[in-house]
């Protein structure tokens, strides 16, 4: 298979890299939506979030969790976002599961947003329960 991502997760072709170990490498994006904009990939190729597993899933969250402390130590990032594209319509555009992890400054040079929308008491309850019948 010709992915990009599996290619530089197992290190054939180099990159930035900030972590590794058995599951993970963890790279500098090459196009950063702020310093120390960080993709956790795991080594084993899957699409996406839906296809990653409940173990390592897990161990990626946790990991997220401590590049974004690191990159606030490291560089003075005041918080962070935690995020993975899935799907075009979400933008996804590598189709090898990766976690950003984008660092965030005070001076709120980077954007993660969407516009607040309005809420109708009845959709939300009919929404909410139509995802819950959903959930396997
Ligand atoms: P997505 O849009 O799929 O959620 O994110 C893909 C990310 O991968 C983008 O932020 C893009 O800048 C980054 N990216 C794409 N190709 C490469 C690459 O070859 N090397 C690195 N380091 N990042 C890449
Ligand atoms: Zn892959």
């Amino acid at each position: 298979m010709d992915c990009i991502f599996c290619k530089i997760a197992n290190g054939e072709i180099p990159s930035d890299t900030v972590f590794e170990d058995d599951n993970f490498k963890v790279i500098l994006d090459l196009s950063p939506a702020s310093k120390g904009h960080m993709l956790i990939l795991p080594k084993t190729h899957a699409r996406d979030i839906t296809e990653l597993g409940e173990d390592i899933a897990g161990k990626a969250i946790v990991l997220a969790a401590k590049l974004g402390k690191a990159s606030m130590a490291a560089l003075g990032a005041t918080g962070f976002n935690t995020l993975a594209n899935t799907g075009e319509s979400a933008g996804q555009t590598v189709f090898h599961c990766h976690i950003h992890v984008i660092p965030r400054y005070d001076d709120a040079s980077s954007i993660v947003s969407w516009v607040p929308g309005q809420s109708d008491k009845e959709v939300q309850k009919e929404t909410a329960k139509k995802i819950a019948e959903c959930i396997r």
